[in-house]
């Protein structure tokens, strides 16, 4: 079966070290690789998998330069980089403009680490940007493992952003919204919304999960697994496991994302 990762992360390797412990630390999650590309790359290979889409995050505005220099060292036929904009840049418009022109697919955005949330009226422009450059956003969504329980991406607040940008490709990530999943369950699933779904396994039951699979429109969910901090070749285990129809499995593996993806 294809496989295609929707939500990893590797750093430069003169930071990653140094990145992962931080994370590690904030988090209390052991990280699975080290954070450098180069281990990504071997366990896309252990695992079988053809592609990753790796996440970045602007945690300042300063950064934008430096992310966008590494995607573009590092993308290729494996490796689907999304930079990342800080919601305080000065430039949105123009950043967004310029993602679109050097040919990335998307963005990656965190309220947590960015200080926003989703539904806020400043952030706007980066969505109606987003819309007109026909790139999509991959968000994180619902609580943040390293933060406490803030209110500011949750699945009311992604239905309002959606209810006022219907057309904005969005994905959002965690199933829904981590850890607040009995809102998912009432406010997201079974529309017309993407949900990548890493960070489910080992947090809802099995029997939990496939259900809400089972109950969100086949088209509209994407394996992703948040390497390094999960193991690649155990979410696959994970999912396969579920014992879906091969047709939802090889939607969820790896034909969503190509959709999304826009390969011919
Ligand atoms: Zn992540």
């Amino acid at each position: 079966m294809l496989i295609i990762d929707f939500h990893t992360h590797a750093f430069p390797d003169e930071i990653a070290e140094r990145a992962i412990r931080k994370l590690e630390k904030n988090s209390q999650v052991k990280a699975f690789l080290d954070g450098k590309l180069d281990s990504l790359i071997n366990s896309m290979d252990r695992n079988g998998i053809e592609k990753s889409v790796l996440c970045n995050i602007a945690t300042k505005p300063e950064q934008f330069n430096s992310i966008i220099k590494w995607s573009e060292k590092i993308r290729s036929e494996r490796i689907i980089p999304l930079p990342s904009i800080h919601p305080e840049d000065r430039d949105i418009k123009e950043k967004v403009k310029f993602i679109k022109s050097v040919g990335f697919h998307g963005i990656k955005m965190h309220p947590f680490y960015q200080n926003f949330s989703i539904d806020d009226p400043k952030i706007y422009p980066l969505y109606e940007s987003l819309i007109e450059n026909d790139l999509f956003i991959l968000m994180h969504c619902g609580y943040d493992i390293a933060f406490p329980e803030w209110d500011i991406a949750s699945p009311k607040r992604i239905i309002n952003l959606l209810n006022k940008f219907p057309e904005l490709r969005f994905v959002s990530t965690h199933f829904g919204a981590w850890k607040q999943w009995d809102e998912v369950e009432k406010f997201m699933i079974g529309k017309n919304i993407l949900m990548e779904i890493s960070f489910s396994f080992g947090w809802l039951p099995d029997e939990k999960i496939r259900q809400l699979i089972l109950k969100h429109p086949s088209d509209y969910i994407l394996f992703g697994t948040d390497s390094p901090w999960a193991d690649q070749g155990r979410e696959i285990e994970n999912l396969k496991k579920l014992a879906l129809p091969e047709e939802l499995m090889e939607k969820i593996f790896y034909g969503n994302a190509r959709r999304l993806l826009q390969w011919s």
